[in-house]
């Protein structure tokens, strides 16, 4: 017979979180929960909670705020700018699916901060032989547009809980989420 883990360890050695729950164990149950959360699953977010960010593709905001599936509203656009658009989805998440709190979430390296609005119109135009009169919400300050942005939510007439609007600057070189 092979000797097991507890054979070759003193038990006493092992922590207690491991001695209670394989990773086996705990995977299953998660899984339980997870179909659980489904059955229960409203349209109305249970944190109560939107998120704003950045459409960054290397972002993932559910795995970043442990969010599940039913959890939160999470509004992206290109640099997490409180736009006019975004403004409209706040107000349906407050209004009718009873969201309370928002995230604003801004990131380091984000190319809406790169680029000027000159060079991302010519971009544009130039790949698509349009013209393109649009504001594209570019920044060179990224503490100042999303403080900016933070300051606009908390102004808008169109939300109706505006007391729990908080911004933060996530660091992609090092996954850390700072409050601003
Ligand atoms: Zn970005």
């Amino acid at each position: 017979m092979l000797p097991t883990t507890s054979a070759r360890t003193p038990r006493s050695l092992i922590p207690f979180s491991v001695v209670a729950v394989d990773a086996i164990d705990r995977a299953a149950m998660n899984s339980r929960l997870h179909y659980l959360g489904m059955a229960a699953r409203t349209a109305e977010p249970m944190w109560k909670l939107a998120v704003l960010t950045c459409m960054d593709a290397r972002l993932d905001v559910h795995a970043m705020l442990g969010l599940r599936p039913g959890d939160a509203h999470v509004i992206r656009n290109a640099g997490g700018r409180a736009t006019s658009d975004a403004i409209r989805a706040l107000a349906i998440s407050q209004a009718v699916l009873g969201t309370r709190e928002v995230m604003v979430i801004h990131h380091t390296e984000c190319a809406v901060g790169r680029f000027s609005q000159h060079e991302l119109a010519e971009r544009i135009a130039r790949a698509t032989g349009q013209a393109i009169n649009e504001d594209f919400g570019t920044f060179t300050d990224p503490i100042e547009a999303l403080k900016e942005d933070v300051g606009r939510l908390r102004l808008s007439p169109h939300l109706a809980h505006r007391e729990k609007i908080r911004g933060f600057m996530y660091e992609l070189a090092t996954s850390k989420l700072s409050e601003v």
